[in-house]
């Protein structure tokens, strides 16, 4: 625990950001701001001082103005609307790093299934089939619902008709990377990977530096659903139209031994000798790096997304973490989609995340909590190339915090709170959730999203996939044409 006094905060300050460093305790000297959230215990992700207890932040727009004390926060500012610290956890929103959102139109429609059988004989051609705008829309925006409810603020996503995407995340107020999946196959949005390419150059022209939360990216899907020229017309067009990249990589054994059997390379090799790291990548898996892919990882750049629930789930493996952040690669925890999760609960992938590399290397002493928590914010915010933005609270951040009710009896006691965050909580504790400044969820109430018409939105797509599936979307010629599944 470590108090800062306001005015050491202030000094901090960064760029045209304002900050009063003398604060006057008379209700008409104070400064005005939008909104104060204050925090029994907030948790800053600064190094120097991870937890301040007692604690608040001032927003005003978009950022954060002040971080310190809660007396001196209200004795310095005067706010619009102040939501209360009082048994409550104030934290960086969560950041997640990979993901598909529209997914969750599928979640559950065949589980215990490997990876490419999944993927080739029920993901794709069911989305070729089923997968348009309004889809998508659906899709995306029972998602975000899900994702702000646990505390997420910021997504990588990579899906189909990304306009469609973007206009979910420009009115639920999420902020997200989003990549239009290119693929060397028939898609939802695209005949082939040329076209797929060309509409994905497009979304970027529209809305490349256009709105503050939103950032369009490119998605070659893996090195083995693309060619050599494919995957290094993506690159080209990454470095032209300078954008990031988000690919599935050396995430399972079947594209180890694909890449090896055809270009005796692993995949990360491979990408590199082809100059694809020469832009910002984020690599979603990256469960089976060899030491050298390691050195590549971490001399390029490159993210990851580490997605523990999805790679159990398909038995894909276990990403060696500890290694790589031992490395200095920065390392974020994804969701991956709901059909391969099948939840967004990013809580649940940072206790999963914790465990399982502490089974995987038999040290207990792996990944700590702290060092856990900070890949779920800071970490997974320098993963994906926001790093000066948001995931930790400071001036001159942007606003995107949460609040997590620590009152639940499976808190009690309390004895460290970082601890409680990893090896308890769970999306259900998430109270408040404000990005840019806005509150998304206020008590628990989602503001921005109509939770009853888009869960009963996605309950009728589903009826309707499930019906030309011939009411057994899962494949199992067993099961009754049941609704309710
Ligand atoms: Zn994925």
């Amino acid at each position: 625990m470590v108090f800062r006094p306001i005015a050491v905060l202030c000094a901090a300050v960064l760029g045209a950001v304002a900050c009063e460093a003398e604060p006057q305790p008379s209700a008409p000297d104070r400064a005005a701001v939008d909104l104060i959230v204050g925090g029994e215990w907030v948790v800053t992700m600064d190094p120097g001082s991870p937890v301040v207890e007692e604690g608040a932040i001032a927003i005003r727009g978009e950022r954060i103005v002040a971080v310190g004390p809660a007396d001196e926060i209200d004795a310095a500012y005067e706010a619009r609307e102040r939501l209360a610290g009082e048994g409550r956890v104030l934290m960086p929103g969560l950041v997640n790093t990979h993901g598909h959102a529209a997914m969750t139109i599928l979640r559950g429609i065949a589980d215990d299934r490997d990876l490419i059988t999944w993927l080739q004989e029920y993901i794709f051609p069911a989305e070729v089939r089923f997968v348009d705008e309004e889809y998508v829309r659906i899709g995306t925006e029972l998602a975000c619902a899900e994702m702000i409810r646990g505390g997420t603020t910021t997504f990588v996503d990579m899906y189909y008709f990304p306009d469609a995407v973007a206009q979910v995340v420009e009115q639920c107020g999420m902020r997200a990377l989003i990549a239009p999946t290119v693929i060397d196959r028939k898609s939802p949005d695209a005949d082939n990977a040329e076209e797929g390419l060309a509409q994905a150059r497009a979304f970027i022209g529209r809305w490349k530096g256009k709105h503050p939360r939103i950032t369009p990216i490119l998605g070659p899907h893996a090195v083995y659903s693309l060619s050599p020229e494919q995957l290094d017309s993506v690159a080209e067009a990454a470095r032209e139209l300078d954008v990031p990249m988000s690919i599935h990589l050396s995430e399972s054994r079947f594209e180890i031994e694909t890449m090896m059997a055809k270009h005796q390379q692993s995949p990360i090799a491979f990408l590199d000798d082809r100059g694809f790291f020469d832009s910002p990548v984020i690599g979603a898996h990256g469960v089976y790096p060899t030491n050298d892919d390691i050195g590549i990882l971490a001399q390029r750049g490159v993210g990851i997304a580490h997605c523990p629930s999805s790679n159990m789930k398909i038995s894909s493996g276990i990403a060696p973490i500890a290694a790589l952040l031992e490395a200095g690669i920065h390392v974020g925890f994804g969701t991956d989609g709901a059909a391969s999760n099948n939840d967004l609960d990013m809580f649940e992938e940072i206790r999963l995340g914790a465990f399982l590399q502490k089974v995987a290397t038999m040290e207990p002493t792996a990944l700590p909590a702290l060092t856990v928590l900070e890949m779920a914010t800071a970490g997974g915010a320098r993963a994906i190339g926001l790093g000066d933005e948001i995931g930790t609270l400071r001036v001159g951040a942007r606003a995107d915090v949460i609040q997590l009710d620590l009152t639940d009896l499976h808190f009690a006691p309390i004895y460290d709170v970082i601890s409680h965050l990893i090896y308890v909580a769970d999306e259900q504790d998430v109270i408040n959730v404000i990005v840019e400044g806005r509150v998304l969820m206020r008590n628990r109430e989602l503001l921005t999203i109509d939770v009853e018409r888009v869960k009963a939105q996605a309950q009728s797509l589903a009826q309707r996939i499930n019906a030309e599936l011939g009411g057994n979307a899962a494949g199992s010629p067993d099961e009754t044409d049941d609704a309710d599944n």
